[in-house]
Protein backbone atom coordinates (compact mmCIF):
# COMPACT_ATOMS: atom_id res chain seq x y z
CA UNK A 1 0.00 0.00 0.00
CA UNK A 2 1.04 3.55 -0.87
CA UNK A 3 2.39 5.63 2.15
CA UNK A 4 3.61 8.97 2.85
CA UNK A 5 7.29 8.56 4.57
CA UNK A 6 9.60 11.20 5.15
CA UNK A 7 13.74 10.35 5.04
CA UNK A 8 16.69 12.73 5.90
CA UNK A 9 20.69 12.36 5.30
CA UNK A 10 22.42 11.93 8.55
CA UNK A 11 22.52 15.61 9.82
CA UNK A 12 19.06 16.41 8.69
CA UNK A 13 19.68 18.90 6.12
CA UNK A 14 18.30 17.20 3.16
CA UNK A 15 14.25 16.10 3.82
CA UNK A 16 11.90 14.93 1.62
CA UNK A 17 8.86 13.65 1.50
CA UNK A 18 7.93 10.67 -0.55
CA UNK A 19 4.20 8.69 -1.49
CA UNK A 20 6.18 4.79 -1.32
CA UNK A 21 4.84 1.32 -1.98
CA UNK A 22 7.21 -0.63 0.18
CA UNK A 23 4.66 -3.59 0.91
CA UNK A 24 5.24 -6.97 -0.11
CA UNK A 25 2.93 -8.41 -2.80
CA UNK A 26 -0.89 -9.54 -2.41
CA UNK A 27 -1.15 -6.17 -0.46
CA UNK A 28 0.67 -3.77 -3.33
CA UNK A 29 -1.30 -0.50 -4.45
CA UNK A 30 -1.65 -0.27 -8.35
CA UNK A 31 1.67 0.90 -9.56
CA UNK A 32 2.46 3.98 -11.03
CA UNK A 33 3.60 3.32 -14.38
CA UNK A 34 4.05 0.12 -16.57
CA UNK A 35 7.10 -1.92 -16.16
CA UNK A 36 9.04 -3.97 -13.10
CA UNK A 37 10.44 -0.62 -11.54
CA UNK A 38 7.48 0.48 -10.17
CA UNK A 39 6.17 -3.11 -8.37
CA UNK A 40 9.58 -3.55 -6.13
CA UNK A 41 12.58 -2.01 -4.42
CA UNK A 42 16.15 -3.06 -6.17
CA UNK A 43 19.52 -3.90 -4.77
CA UNK A 44 22.34 -4.06 -7.70
CA UNK A 45 25.60 -4.74 -7.75
CA UNK A 46 27.22 -2.03 -9.67
CA UNK A 47 30.37 0.09 -8.77
CA UNK A 48 28.33 2.72 -7.82
CA UNK A 49 24.99 1.14 -5.56
CA UNK A 50 27.40 -1.11 -4.07
CA UNK A 51 29.68 1.15 -2.72
CA UNK A 52 27.16 3.42 -1.54
CA UNK A 53 24.92 0.88 -0.42
CA UNK A 54 21.89 1.41 -2.12
CA UNK A 55 19.20 1.00 -1.82
CA UNK A 56 15.99 2.49 -4.33
CA UNK A 57 12.62 2.51 -4.34
CA UNK A 58 11.16 4.53 -7.79
CA UNK A 59 8.92 7.28 -7.30
CA UNK A 60 7.46 9.76 -9.88
CA UNK A 61 8.10 13.28 -9.49
CA UNK A 62 4.07 13.76 -7.98
CA UNK A 63 5.60 11.38 -5.34
CA UNK A 64 8.44 12.94 -3.90
CA UNK A 65 8.68 16.45 -2.52
CA UNK A 66 12.06 17.87 -1.32
CA UNK A 67 11.24 19.65 2.05
CA UNK A 68 14.46 21.63 2.75
CA UNK A 69 18.25 21.15 1.89
CA UNK A 70 18.28 21.90 -1.97
CA UNK A 71 21.46 24.32 -0.87
CA UNK A 72 22.92 21.26 0.32
CA UNK A 73 22.81 19.21 -2.06
CA UNK A 74 25.86 18.01 -4.17
CA UNK A 75 25.23 16.22 -7.27
CA UNK A 76 27.73 13.24 -9.21
CA UNK A 77 26.65 12.21 -12.21
CA UNK A 78 29.39 9.34 -13.85
CA UNK A 79 29.46 7.04 -16.91
CA UNK A 80 26.92 8.76 -19.48
CA UNK A 81 25.94 11.11 -16.66
CA UNK A 82 22.31 10.39 -17.32
CA UNK A 83 21.36 10.05 -13.65
CA UNK A 84 22.08 12.71 -11.13
CA UNK A 85 23.33 11.43 -7.49
CA UNK A 86 23.03 13.83 -5.43
CA UNK A 87 24.47 13.80 -1.74
CA UNK A 88 25.02 16.20 1.45
CA UNK A 89 27.63 18.27 1.45
CA UNK A 90 27.74 18.11 4.80
CA UNK A 91 27.20 14.63 6.16
CA UNK A 92 27.84 12.51 2.86
CA UNK A 93 24.83 10.61 2.81
CA UNK A 94 23.32 9.54 -1.00
CA UNK A 95 19.45 10.03 -0.09
CA UNK A 96 18.08 9.92 -3.65
CA UNK A 97 19.20 10.25 -6.99
CA UNK A 98 16.83 11.33 -10.32
CA UNK A 99 16.62 11.20 -13.93
CA UNK A 100 14.56 10.69 -17.36
CA UNK A 101 14.63 7.45 -18.86
CA UNK A 102 11.89 7.07 -21.37
CA UNK A 103 11.72 3.25 -20.72
CA UNK A 104 10.44 3.97 -16.89
CA UNK A 105 7.85 6.71 -18.39
CA UNK A 106 9.85 9.67 -18.04
CA UNK A 107 11.57 11.75 -14.98
CA UNK A 108 11.47 9.99 -11.67
CA UNK A 109 13.40 9.77 -8.34
CA UNK A 110 15.45 6.78 -6.86
CA UNK A 111 15.32 6.83 -2.94
CA UNK A 112 17.24 5.17 -0.94
CA UNK A 113 14.83 3.41 1.49
CA UNK A 114 17.41 3.34 4.26
CA UNK A 115 17.12 7.54 4.73
CA UNK A 116 13.60 6.89 5.14
CA UNK A 117 13.08 8.36 8.82
CA UNK A 118 9.50 6.28 9.43
CA UNK A 119 10.07 3.08 7.74
CA UNK A 120 9.56 0.43 10.53
CA UNK A 121 12.07 -2.27 10.52
CA UNK A 122 9.08 -4.49 9.84
CA UNK A 123 8.52 -2.48 6.33
CA UNK A 124 11.81 -2.87 5.73
CA UNK A 125 12.32 -6.63 6.07
CA UNK A 126 9.17 -6.95 4.30
CA UNK A 127 9.48 -4.92 1.39
CA UNK A 128 9.83 -6.91 -1.92
CA UNK A 129 13.11 -7.00 -3.55
CA UNK A 130 14.66 -7.07 -6.80
CA UNK A 131 18.55 -7.78 -7.42
CA UNK A 132 20.12 -6.28 -10.36
CA UNK A 133 23.65 -7.60 -12.00
CA UNK A 134 24.46 -3.84 -12.52
CA UNK A 135 28.83 -5.18 -12.71
CA UNK A 136 27.60 -6.64 -15.92
CA UNK A 137 25.13 -4.22 -16.99
CA UNK A 138 22.66 -7.03 -17.24
CA UNK A 139 20.23 -5.10 -15.25
CA UNK A 140 17.10 -7.32 -16.18
CA UNK A 141 19.51 -10.28 -14.35
CA UNK A 142 19.73 -11.13 -10.65
CA UNK A 143 23.49 -11.41 -9.90
CA UNK A 144 24.79 -14.94 -8.77
CA UNK A 145 25.20 -13.89 -5.39
CA UNK A 146 22.69 -11.52 -3.53
CA UNK A 147 23.29 -11.80 0.12
CA UNK A 148 26.21 -9.00 0.78
CA UNK A 149 24.04 -6.38 -1.02
ZN1 LIG B 1 23.50 15.78 5.79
Amino acid sequence: MKKIYHGSCHCGAIRFSANLDLAPEGQRSEPARPGIWWNSTFRCNCSSCLKTRFWKVFATPEDFTLLSGDDMLTEYRFGSRMIRHVFCKRCGVHPFASADFEIMGGRFYAINIVCLDDASGEELANAPIIYEDGRHDAWDQAPELTSYL
